[in-house]
């Protein structure tokens, strides 16, 4: 585990082992120091509509840079932010970025937001999304929230009131990393997702003949539950095909765009994102 750390108006983070280190970490300068100096930030990857090759939707993904230059994972700030509560605020700004940023434009026609179970499960949350819909005088309909399954989201009626509240705002909600943790099928079960993201796990290990028939069978029974599937982990041309071959109608990868500045949005459209735009991956991640 890692704290987070400010001494000196450096900001970095540190690994952490016991767990009372961890309990003790002081988060407060995730929003009180990251977004007030602009440290933190949002990448767009592209998302294709896979029949006619579109790219016209994007995923928002939140960076946070150091004082010396270097990103860190966002899963390690990001759960730190959870855990203090203060996701609320950054998930806020990454909402509201995202409208200001591109919606306001028509450089794309939806991005969809990671949403954190603990937004969900705050009364007013979907009031306070109204509020920047309304502020910034965006469509409800140009947003998608990605609800992750790993996260383990407890289905409160809380959760299920602001589902529906974001619905009647024209927001879609979309099932993230299906598969990866222990809750999907009966989240499937709870909640009439627009869009299901099948974990990369899945299509990484299609090589064998099972992963390859454990995937098929996973497109199938969210195909035939309704939602649109999606096919996230797409990093070849051999990825790609095997997702036309098993009529799935969304991708995102490495292989369509790598998560880019917003400078780059412009050239979503006509689908050609350098690599070299890329800021922050996976591979880049702080040892
Ligand atoms: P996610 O929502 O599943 O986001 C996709 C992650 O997979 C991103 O990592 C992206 O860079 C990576 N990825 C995309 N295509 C490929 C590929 O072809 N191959 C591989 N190996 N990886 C790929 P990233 O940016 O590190 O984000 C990690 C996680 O952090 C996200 O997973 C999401 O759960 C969380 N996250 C990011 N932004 C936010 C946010 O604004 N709010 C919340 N609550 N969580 C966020
Ligand atoms: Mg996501
Ligand atoms: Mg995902």
């Amino acid at each position: 585990m890692a704290r987070l750390w400010h001494v000196d108006g450096m900001l970095g983070f540190e690994s952490l082992n016991s767990q009372r280190e961890e309990e003790s970490m002081n988060t407060s300068m995730l929003h009180d120091i990251a977004i007030d100096k602009q440290l933190v930030s949002l990448a767009y990857q592209p998302i294709q509509w896979i029949p006619s090759g579109a790219v016209d939707t994007v995923e928002a993904l939140l960076r946070l840079r150091m004082l010396d230059g270097r990103h860190m994972a966002p899963e390690l700030f990001i759960a730190a932010a959870e855990r203090s509560g203060q996701i609320l605020e950054l998930g806020l700004w990454a909402i509201r970025t995202v409208c200001l940023q591109l919606l306001t434009t028509d450089r794309v026609s939806v991005a969809s937001v990671n949403v954190s179970p603990v937004q969900l499960n705050t009364p007013g949350f979907a009031a306070s999304v109204e509020a920047i819909l309304v502020e910034t005088g965006v469509s409800g309909a140009r947003l998608a929230f990605e609800i992750t399954e790993g996260q383990k989201l407890e289905v409160q009626p809380v959760a299920l009131q602001c589902i529906a509240e974001l619905r009647r705002l024209g927001v879609a909600i979309w099932l993230d990393d299906f598969g990866t943790g222990y809750a999907g099928l009966s989240l499937l079960r709870q909640i009439n997702f627009d869009v299901v993201k099948i974990d990369r796990s899945f299509l990484h290990a299609s090589a064998s003949q099972q992963g390859f028939v454990m995937l098929r069978n996973i497109v199938k029974l969210v195909n035939d539950h309704g939602p649109e599937v999606l096919l996230e982990g797409i990093e070849c041309s051999e990825h790609l095909k095997l997702a036309k071959k098993l009529d799935v109608r969304m991708g995102q990868g490495f292989y369509i765009g790598v998560p880019s500045v917003p400078d780059f949005a412009d050239r979503l459209h006509v689908g050609t994102i350098d690599s070299q735009d890329e800021y922050w991956t996976p591979q880049a991640k702080l040892s």
